[in-house]
C-alpha cells in the first residue's frame, strides 16, 4: 500500500489504522529511524488514540532491533515530548499521533535532539533505508533496552510557568474552560492553569481515543460545547486543542471563538510591545495583519514558506523568539521554538490578566481581514509548469515567490497559490478588507488555474 511514495508528509508520517499504518509498517520504520540515528537513546510517546499502544510497541521493537535504547514516556502532548527531548539531552524523539486527523488515523512525528521535527532531508533519507530495506539489524548483544521515564509532563509544566508572570494572572482570578478532544491537551493545560491560579473547568478531559466529543481538528464549527460551557460558567476565556495539543482555538467571555489568527495577532502585538524590534517568523499565508501589527511595534516580519518545521528551523536561523500560523499554532522561542498549545494558553492568560481587558476587545482592537482558502486538483507532473505560466501572466502585478505564487493587488488584497507538497492539489488562499472580495479572488484564479492546467495535459 505505501509502495515507493513520500510516507513523510508535512508534519509526519500519517495513515489509517491497520490500511496504510500497519503493525507491520511500523516496526520497519522504526528500524530505518532506529538507523538513522545510530545507537541512540530516543524518547517515545503518544496521544490518546486507541491505536497508539499498538503503534508505539511497534516502533519502539523496530527502535531496539537497530540498536537503540527507547524511553517510553506514555500519553503526552507532542509539545512536551518535545521539550523533554531537548532538554534531557536525547538523541530524539518520537510521538505516535495523527494531530488533528479523524480517530481512524494515526502516525508518527520523529524529532531531532533540539526538540524539532527532523529535516526533510532525514526524512528521505529514512524513506530510502525503508523501501531498499537497508535498516540496521544490530546484533543480540548489542540490542536496544526498553525503559520507563516519568516526569516529563511535570518539567514541561514548570518551564511554562517561569515564562509568565504567575502573580498577575493568580490577582486576575479568571475563570477558563479547556476542551482537550478527549485527547493528551487533558494532561497538562486544566493543571497547568489551575497551578497559574485561574478557576479551571473542563469538557471532552477524559482521554478517549474515539473521540466521543467532537473531532480532534478545532474548527470554530465544532466547538459548541466548549461555547456553551463558556457562557453557562460566565467565564473570561475558552480553550480548545488539536488532537496533539500543539495547537490551541481560543473562545472569548461571550462564547464566541476565533480562529487562530486572532490569537497570533494578540500574542504578537504584546510580545512587541513588550520587546520592540524583535523578529517575529510566519508563512506566506498569513494574514498582513501580522505585518500591520510588526510595523506599529516596531518589529520585523520573517516571511517563509508553509510548513510548521520551517518556521521552527527558521526562528533558529534568525534568532526570533516568536512564531505563528493561523491555525492556531504559536511558537515561543524563550520556551522552545515549536508550535505548543500549553505555553499558547499560559500567554493568553498573562495578556487577559495583565491588560484587565476582554478576550473580544483584545480581538476588536487587531486590524480586520478575511482570508478565504480553496484548492484546485493538478496532476504533480504539471504543477511546475503551471506556476511558470502563471508567473508569465502576472509579471504587471506585485508578485512574492517564497512560497507558490503570491500576487498582491493595489487594495492590499493578495492571493497565494502554492503547490501542495503532499497531495496533486494547488492550495489557493486570498485576503481581502471584505468578505465578497476575498471569494472573488478565489473563484477568478480557480477559472485561471483551471485554464492553465488544461493547456498543460
Ligand atoms: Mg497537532
Amino acid at each position: 500500500m505505501m509502495e515507493q511514495r513520500r510516507l513523510f508528509g508535512t508534519n509526519g508520517i500519517r495513515g489509517i489504522v491497520n490500511e496504510d499504518l500497519t503493525a507491520k509498517f511500523a516496526l520497519e520504520i522504526g528500524q530505518s529511524i532506529g538507523t538513522i540515528f545510530n545507537n541512540g537513546r530516543i524518547l517515545l510517546g503518544r496521544d490518546g488514540r486507541s491505536s497508539g499502544m499498538l503503534l508505539s510497541s511497534a516502533v519502539a521493537s523496530g527502535l531496539m532491533s537497530a540498536g537503540c535504547s527507547v524511553y517510553d514516556i506514555d500519553m503526552i502532548p507532542t509539545p512536551a515530548l518535545q521539550y523533554a527531548t531537548k532538554t534531557w539531552r536525547f538523541d530524539g524523539g518520537i510521538v505516535i499521533t495523527a494531530s488533528h486527523n479523524p480517530p481512524e488515523y494515526n502516525g508518527i512525528k520523529v524529532m531531532d535532539a533540539d526538540g524539532i521535527e527532523i529535516s526533510s532531508e532525514k526524512e528521505v533519507e529514512i524513506e530510502e533505508i525503508y523501501y531498499e530495506r537497508r535498516w540496521r539489524i544490530a546484533g543480540w548483544e548489542s540490542i536496544g533496552k526498553m525503559n520507563v521515564k516519568t516526569g516529563a509532563i511535570q518539567d514541561y509544566k514548570e518551564a511554562i510557568k517561569r515564562h509568565v508572570d504567575r502573580e498577575k494572572i493568580e490577582r486576575a482570578q479568571l475563570k477558563v474552560v479547556i476542551d482537550p478532544a478527549n485527547s493528551v491537551g487533558a494532561l497538562v493545560s486544566p493543571s497547568l492553569l489551575a497551578e497559574l491560579g485561574c478557576k479551571v473547568y473542563t469538557v471532552n478531559a477524559n482521554i478517549d481515543g474515539s473521540f466521543p466529543g467532537r473531532n480532534p481538528e478545532p474548527t470554530l464549527e465544532s466547538l459548541g460545547a466548549l461555547c456553551e460551557a463558556v457562557r453557562a460558567s460566565r467565564s473570561n476565556l475558552g480553550i480548545a486543542y488539536d488532537g496533539d495539543a500543539d495547537r490551541a482555538i481560543f473562545v472569548d467571555e461571550t462564547g464566541q471563538p476565533h480562529w487562530g489568527d486572532k490569537s497570533f495577532g494578540i500574542v504578537e502585538k504584546f510580545f512587541l510591545a513588550e520587546n520592540p524590534g524583535e523578529k517575529v517568523v510566519t508563512p506566506v499565508s498569513s494574514s498582513q495583519m501580522v505585518n500591520e501589527i510588526a510595523e506599529e511595534y516596531d518589529g520585523e516580519v520573517v516571511w517563509t514558506k508553509v510548513g510548521s518545521t520551517i518556521v521552527s528551523r527558521k526562528m533558529l536561523e534568525v534568532n526570533a523568539k516568536l512564531g505563528g500560523e493561523e491555525n492556531g499554532g504559536i511558537f515561543y522561542g524563550p520556551h522552545l521554538a515549536v508550535r505548543d498549545g500549553a505555553m499558547t494558553s499560559a500567554l493568553i492568560v498573562e495578556i487577559l490578566a495583565k491588560t484587565g481587558k476582554k478576550f473580544s476587545n483584545l480581538v476588536k482592537g487587531l486590524p480586520t481581514y478575511y482570508i478565504h482558502k480553496d484548492k484546485v486538483q493538478c496532476p504533480n507532473q504539471v504543477k511546475q509548469r503551471v506556476l511558470e505560466r502563471l508567473l508569465d501572466e502576472t509579471k504587471e502585478d506585485r508578485v512574492e515567490t517564497v512560497d507558490g505564487v503570491k500576487i498582491w493587488f493595489p487594495d492590499k488584497s493578495w492571493i497565494l497559490i502554492r503547490p501542495s507538497g503532499t497531495e496533486p492539489i494547488f492550495r489557493l488562499y486570498s485576503e481581502a478588507k471584505t468578505r465578497r472580495k476575498t471569494m472573488n479572488l478565489i473563484s477568478k484564479y480557480k477559472f485561471t488555474l483551471k485554464r492553465l492546467i488544461k493547456s498543460k495535459l
